[in-house]
């Protein structure tokens, strides 16, 4: 946690910019992720449990603190900021946000403002977020069969789901599909998922699934080794790897066969760490500097504790010095979840 009184000096050299944050493996930190709700219309079962207590309102930070709180971290050199949550189109008044947050699109400060999103809410919404500059949307859909969609979230309809992305396709945005490969959930309709994204001009994305927050059912029996998929989609694809680098996890592949981009996240087989340049905030305000690890620094109790953002912005680059060189996750029968955050609460 940090402690607004003993903060460390700036390091920002009178006169001449703002430094970049720097961590200690010198990795520029520069993507910001934000939750901005831990609430959700669904209840992926990988994700949340069926009862889940969400957060009372006066511990989330307001839109005003968090449109506060991402300015600072743009003058001190962040150039992403990706929305998330928890759902983010749920929370109230959310567009309010994404138009504070565009003027710095507008000055050329962020170069990219984005999010992820179950689609839920997206035809309602994608037509004034590509207005506002939002180019592209990461879609997270795990199955194109509409019993399962229910099955895995318990309560979602998929023709909205694809109604939304239809929605943002239309608005002119960039859409990805981000599926988490769930062992006899999903995996046998991995390449018919990468048929129709990659015939819509998607790329799709797979991810295993992580330890993160207790849920119902055992993750052991849910995770499916990327390493494995992508042997079995290799007897009907060819899969040529690409040397495309986000600063994130993902390693991609062109499919030959459709001409599309399919990307793996592989937290639990194979990390990436090493060039990781994100940090993360929850929806209370705290910087989790790894979305595996428990260290954060306490941003809102600087926030609410005083107007001046040079103090805040002292705090964000205390709390980046913090930053591990990786997380460690193992999946493992009858042991708590490894991190006991949910997904939803750090923001995935
Ligand atoms: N609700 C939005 C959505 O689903 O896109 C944004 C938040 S959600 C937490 C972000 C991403 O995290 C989704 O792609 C979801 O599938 C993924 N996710 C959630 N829990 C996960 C877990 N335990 N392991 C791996 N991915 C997870
Ligand atoms: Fe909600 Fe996203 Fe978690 Fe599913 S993965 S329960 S949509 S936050």
């Amino acid at each position: 946690m940090s402690d607004a009184i003993s903060l460390p000096p700036s390091v920002v050299p009178k006169g001449a910019g703002p430094a970049p944050l720097i961590d200690p493996f010198q990795r520029a930190i520069t993507y910001l992720r934000i939750s901005v709700t831990d609430r959700c219309d669904l209840r992926c079962a990988y994700c949340m449990s069926e009862t889940m207590q969400f957060l009372p309102k006066r511990d989330l930070l307001s839109l005003e603190e968090l449109d506060r709180l991402c300015g600072v971290f743009i003058a001190r050199g962040v150039r992403k900021l990706r929305i998330t949550g928890g759902e983010p189109l749920v929370r109230r008044d959310i567009m309010h946000l994404f138009r504070r947050l565009s003027r710095h699109l507008d000055s050329g400060a962020l170069k990219e403002l984005t999010l992820t999103t179950n689609g839920t809410q997206l035809a309602r919404f994608a037509p004034e977020l590509a207005a506002l500059g939002v180019k592209r949307v990461n879609v997270s859909l795990d199955t194109l069969d509409a019993v399962k969609f229910k099955d895995i979230t318990r309560r979602g309809e998929l023709p909205v789901v694809l109604a939304g992305i239809e929605a943002a396709r239309k608005a002119g945005m960039q859409v990805k599909i981000n599926a988490v490969a769930l062992r006899d959930v999903n995996g046998d309709e991995i390449p018919d998922m990468i048929a129709w994204a990659h015939g819509l001009g998607m790329d799709l994305t797979l991810i295993e699934v992580m330890p993160l927050g207790e849920i119902e059912a055992d993750r052991t029996d849910q995770f499916l080794p990327l390493s494995v998929a992508r042997q079995r989609l290799e007897s009907r694809y060819t899969l040529t790897p690409l040397p495309d680098r986000t600063g994130g996890p993902a390693r991609y592949v062109r499919v030959e066969e459709t001409g599309g981009r399919l990307g793996f996240i592989t937290p639990l087989t194979h990390n990436f760490c090493e060039s990781c340049n994100r940090v993360r905030l929850t929806c209370t305000g705290q910087l989790y500097l790894c979305l595996g690890q428990e260290d954060s620094a306490d941003l809102r109790a600087v926030l609410r504790a005083t107007n001046d953002d040079a103090v805040l912005a002292r705090a964000v680059e205390e709390a980046i010095t913090r930053k591990p060189k990786g997380h460690d996750f193992v999946i493992e029968r009858q042991r708590p979840a490894a991190v006991p955050r949910h997904m939803s609460v750090t923001g995935g």
